[in-house]
């Protein structure tokens, strides 16, 4: 791991009209790291994660990922849609809503962002998306339509089509939180191999057992700033703060 973070948020804030939703956040994710970030409903756990890829613009303070470095507030100048397109494209985001295209295969959903934004010439491109799903384990499920996958297939899908892109980093909000729960394991199994690889993740879950197993660092988040942070089974088992003991006793 190099010592400068791969994603690095400061005094990010944002407002929906009156309401204050992100007030002052800083975050770090390591090269390699992978953090999760914990927090009740309504904490602002999913409009951090926009905020780190574009999805949402920021009302102030700054994000970098990788090389990349956008500043936000008074007299910062927004990024055009086309510095935005490439950014998004290499900071992969999967949902709880899987949101695959219901008219196209498997592999045509994962095909579809090399060819489109990527510009990559089809064969490459599909051989690069049979790739992806060969490591999510769905090789053999290329030909068929989401409509014929179960909940867990399709959020693997998902995570193919997210890393057919080839992100520099990975973030993921309640991936599992949809799904049935005999099928969140195969989900969570596919993140567990992507951390073991290496790659820069920011998790989103209430899974707290597996947070505390892939995790590095925890981030409990509360009303829109960092109540508390530190490595996950020291944030997990012994948490300092009153308000981290209260969220994690409704997980015992
Ligand atoms: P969490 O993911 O932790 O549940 P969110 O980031 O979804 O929290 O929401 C935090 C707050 O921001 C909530 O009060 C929510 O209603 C508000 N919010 C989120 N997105 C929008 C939006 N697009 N427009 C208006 N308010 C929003
Ligand atoms: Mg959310």
């Amino acid at each position: 791991m190099s010592d400068t973070p791969k994603i690095e948020v400061l005094s990010l804030r944002k407002s929906f009209g009156s309401n204050e939703v992100l007030k002052n956040i800083s975050l770090d994710v390591a090269k390699g790291g992978v953090v999760a970030l914990i927090g009740p409903s309504g904490s602002g756990k999913s409009t951090l994660l926009r905020c780190i890829n574009l999805l949402v613009v920021p009302d102030g303070g700054s994000v970098r990922v990788g090389d990349t470095k956008f500043e936000f507030g008074t007299g910062a100048r927004l990024p055009d849609v086309k510095t935005l397109a490439r950014f998004r494209a290499t900071t992969g985001m999967v949902f709880q809503h899987f949101n695959l295209f219901p008219h196209m295969t498997t592999l045509g959903n994962v095909m579809e962002g090399p060819v489109t934004v990527r510009r990559m010439p089809k064969a490459d491109a599909e051989k690069l998306a049979r790739e992806q799903l060969a490591k999510v384990g769905l090789a053999e499920k290329a030909d068929q339509y989401p409509a014929t996958l179960s909940g867990g297939q399709k959020q693997r899908v998902a995570i193919a089509r997210a890393l057919a892109m080839e992100p520099d980093v990975m973030l993921f909000d309640e991936a599992t939180s949809a799904l049935d729960p005999e099928l969140v394991g195969e989900v969570l199994n596919v993140i567990q191999q992507l951390a073991a690889e290496g790659m820069t993740m920011v998790i989103v879950t209430h899974e707290i057992a597996f947070a505390r197993e892939v995790a590095d660092r925890v981030v409990f988040m509360r009303d829109g700033v960092v109540v508390e942070e530190g490595p996950a089974r020291q944030v997990i088992d012994n948490p300092r703060e009153a308000a981290t003991q209260a969220f994690l006793s409704h997980f015992h």
